[in-house]
């Protein structure tokens, strides 16, 4: 008998009978003798929806106040799940992140957490109650509502996994089943894993896997909290345990854990930049200093004190990176600024890397046989990462899944 936390995301509360199964199994799991905290996500669609409305007012948006109206999808879920439990005959509280308090920085729509204070669900904890919290929102030293960014409610429930020292953390999913090979939706034969590392994790969720949220998996790895992502809708099977990269039996026999993909990528070339030193730092300082995170960055051999420089950006902040890239192209006498927003990274991730060769000529050689020309590529310890042209992503995909094996039992 212990702490169990359970989160369940946007697609698992999406209406009131999903909310209304989730509180009978809340309480069946509070039935066999454990406390329960429990984390919401706002009901599928609603965040976007919120989104969507503050867009019409302001674009971009106030950020505080784009806060208060995006963290009101998760005040929502928890007040009425908390409210089925009740129903059912269980005490139950919901809390909202400054109830908790989840005390964050003030950077807003993508805060982080700064400390939590867990006392008052300590104190409703041991009353017996259920605790239901809101995910994904926080509150500044001042008392500002801050949300912890998109799929932010996974962070919320490993944090306070972490802070109440649980002794699972489950995170409950509704359009999948765990962690898998591959997008199901791109790759049917994609298979489902049984366990996962945390660095392998990190690297699917960062390189553009939605099924948990990267800052989550972050944290978990740093505080050395076992994750277990399972389907709602079917409540005693396994998911996917995100764990040690030690805890991984059969690691010898893994050598690739999954291929992803990200769409939301666009590239950026200066060409002829004056090769000195600080030109690098002049380029970049701007770009980072807006937020936009580059990711890719390949220079040329220099040729008469002149080089190319191309990097790679998020493509939702590629008009503010060209506008940004152009001022500084201008000011170091470049050349000229080709860019390209029509490409996709393509990444192969397992531990399995670190010990074994081939990996890479592997994969370039399979994109090779679909005639798929490799725009750039980048390596670590981990992953390997290839862009190429959008309009090859499944294709590159299923090929690579297929090349590696990954779908069939080994
Ligand atoms: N509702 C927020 C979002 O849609 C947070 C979450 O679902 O985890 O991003
Ligand atoms: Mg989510």
């Amino acid at each position: 008998m212990g702490l169990i936390v359970q989160k369940y995301g946007g697609t698992s509360v999406a209406g009131l009978d999903k909310i209304k199964w989730v509180a009978g199994h809340v309480i069946r799991t509070r039935e066999k003798g454990n406390d329960v905290l429990v984390v919401v996500s706002a009901m599928a669609g609603e965040t976007d929806k919120l989104v969507k409305l503050s867009l019409q007012i302001m674009d971009p948006p106030d950020e505080r106040e784009l806060d208060v109206v995006t963290s009101s999808g998760e005040q929502v879920s928890s007040g009425l799940l908390a409210m089925s439990i009740k129903a059912l005959g269980r005490d139950a509280i919901s809390l909202q992140g400054h109830q908790v308090r989840i005390v964050t920085d003030n950077a807003h729509s993508k805060a982080k957490i700064v400390r939590i204070d867990a006392e008052r669900i300590k104190k409703a904890l041991a009353e017996g109650k259920i605790v239901v919290v809101a995910g994904f929102q926080g509150v500044d030293e001042e008392g500002n509502v801050t949300t912890l960014g998109r799929g932010g409610s996974d962070l919320t429930a490993v944090a306070l996994a972490a802070a109440l020292n649980a002794d699972s953390c489950e995170l409950y999913k509704d359009d999948v089943d765990g962690i898998y090979t591959s997008d199901p939706g791109i790759v049917p034969a994609a298979r489902k894993l049984d366990r996962i590392s945390y660095e392998e994790m990190l690297e699917l969720a960062s390189l553009g896997s939605k099924v948990l949220q990267a800052r989550a998996v972050e944290f978990a790895m740093k505080f050395g909290v076992t994750l277990h992502v399972r389907p709602t809708a079917k409540p005693d099977t396994e998911g996917t345990w995100v764990v040690e990269e030690e805890e991984m039996t059969h690691l010898e026999n893994i050598l690739i854990s999954g291929v992803s993909s990200d769409k939301n990528q666009a590239k950026i070339t200066i060409t002829q930049v004056p090769d000195s030193p600080g030109i690098a730092a002049k380029i970049f300082t701007p770009l980072s200093e807006s937020g936009i995170i580059v990711d890719m960055i390949v220079q040329n051999v220099s040729i008469e004190g002149h080089t190319d420089m191309t990097f790679t950006v998020p493509r939702t902040d590629f008009k503010k990176s060209i506008i940004l890239t152009e001022k500084v192209a201008k000011q170091l006498g470049a050349k000229k600024i080709i860019s390209d927003d029509k490409i996709a990274k393509v990444s192969l991730v397992g531990v399995g890397m670190k010990t074994h060769s081939g990996v890479a000529s592997r994969m370039f050689s399979t994109l090779a046989k679909e005639g798929i020309n490799i725009l750039m590529i980048s390596t670590s310890e981990i992953k390997i990462s290839c862009v190429v042209e959008e309009k090859y992503t499944e294709l590159a995909v299923r090929a690579l899944h297929d090349a590696f094996e990954l779908g069939e039992k080994k």
